[in-house]
């Protein structure tokens, strides 16, 4: 058992990580937030490899979330720095930001409910120059949602709005994706769909960071796992260790690891 201040000796360097070889996507360096007196993310250095599915764990109030806000320029940093693909982020606004390659889902669902799934799905094309009927029957497919296409979003299930939120962020065909906890809420059968989306994505070259709770879901489309805890890196390494890690399991202690 380690005390407190062990914890950042502790931490494995980032190229452990990131498994050799493949070139770094995402790279903060002491990337701080404070909310007052309050550090949401306190000095991290978090870095993914192409080609990756990162899994981002770690309790309520970790600053996960907050962590992917200042990687797609919703929130400003405090202090530090963000890189992608060895460009300086750090600067850049939230348009910016989806024009160089990343694009999120947000924790709270946020389709428009008055609009149809296919007139979600227009909603961020709107702004590209992208072939937009390949890009929406492409899509469509993708999410498993084509039957439904011109369904009202406010009929569809919570999974099939997950989805549809999804679509729309891949609508955009990102090089990075973050997805803040894609399949809270969700049944057995709507989170396997979510896996396999995730997992098809990936195999067409996709990069991930996905911030999730359930470890079964977890463990079926990851490999490296980095654990936040109090806004800083707490441990980061192969699923089976972060699973088997007495210090991982006592930040859970009370919650639902
Ligand atoms: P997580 O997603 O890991 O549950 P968050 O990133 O949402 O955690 O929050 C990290 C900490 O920052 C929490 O203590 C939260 O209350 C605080 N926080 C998040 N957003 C704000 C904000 N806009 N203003 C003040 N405090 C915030
Ligand atoms: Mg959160």
């Amino acid at each position: 058992m380690s005390a407190p201040e062990d914890i950042n000796v502790r931490q494995k360097p980032a190229v452990a990580a990131t498994g050799g070889g493949r070139s770094t996507m995402l790279a903060t360096k002491q990337l701080t937030k404070n909310f007052g007196g309050l550090t949401a993310v306190d000095s991290v250095d978090f870095s993914v490899a192409e080609g990756e599915i990162r899994c981002l764990i770690g309790p309520n109030g970790a600053g996960k979330s907050t962590l992917l806000e200042l990687i797609t320029g919703q929130l400003d940093p405090s202090d530090g720095d963000i890189y992608f693909d060895g460009e300086d982020l750090t600067g850049l606004d939230t348009h910016k930001r989806i024009d160089t390659g990343i694009s999120v889902k947000f924790q709270s669902p946020h389709v428009y409910e008055n609009l149809t799934v296919e007139e979600n799905l227009r909603v961020p094309l709107q702004r590209t120059d992208r072939d937009v009927e390949r890009v929406l029957a492409e899509t469509l497919d993708r999410i498993a949602l084509a039957e439904k296409a011109e369904t009202g979003a406010s009929e569809l299930s919570h999974g099939e709005k997950q989805r549809l939120e999804i679509g729309m962020a891949v609508t955009l065909e990102p090089k990075l994706m973050l997805l803040d906890e894609p399949v809270a809420g969700m049944s057995v059968d709507e989170t396997d769909d979510v896996a396999d989306l995730i997992r098809s994505l990936h195999d067409d070259g996709m990069t991930f960071v996905v911030v999730e709770h359930d470890m079964e879901f977890v463990r079926r489309i990851s490999e490296q796992v980095t654990v936040l805890n109090q806004g800083k890196i707490f441990r980061q390494g192969p699923i089976e260790e972060i699973e088997a890690d007495e210090d991982v399991r006592r930040i859970y202690l009370g919650e639902n690891a």
